[in-house]
């Protein structure tokens, strides 16, 4: 059987790599290489949509080690579709808007370009999915 490997690829820099325990099928984001829920080891490699809802959210006023120029901004608890429950900054959207439960998408952003690296461990932000 053929699979065809190379039509995700262009979207594959906007997902989130994350694993998989083969022995219960559950997912891990971020990689751990030890299954929380049964303790085998899960280094799968497996790729997330990037789609989740929030969980809750805060936004912060005092962030740790200087982020000064970008405050406030928002943190939120995401959920992902596939289960793992992340933290990530929100982007593209005022805290009036933040509802929980409100579906969003990971964007990748340059850290560099934030200048908020330490927020950003993974490099990516989550914002509303765009409307047409
Ligand atoms: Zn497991």
């Amino acid at each position: 059987m053929q699979v065809p490997r190379n039509w995700r690829l262009q979207k594959q820099r906007y997902s989130l790599i994350g694993e998989v325990c083969e022995h219960c099928g559950v997912k891990l984001f971020p990689p751990r290489d030890v299954c929380p829920e049964c303790s085998h080891g899960a280094q799968t490699l497996y790729q997330f949509t990037g789609i989740g809802n929030i969980h809750s959210f805060s936004q912060v006023f005092d962030p740790p080690n200087g982020h000064i120029e970008n405050t406030p901004f928002i943190v939120a608890l995401i959920k992902l579709e596939e289960g793992p429950m992340i933290t990530a900054q929100l982007t593209d959207i005022d805290i009036e808007q933040v509802e929980i439960g409100m579906e969003v998408e990971m964007v990748t952003r340059k850290m560099s370009d934030d200048g908020v690296e330490g927020m950003i461990v993974y490099g990516y932000k989550f914002r509303p999915p765009v409307v047409d």
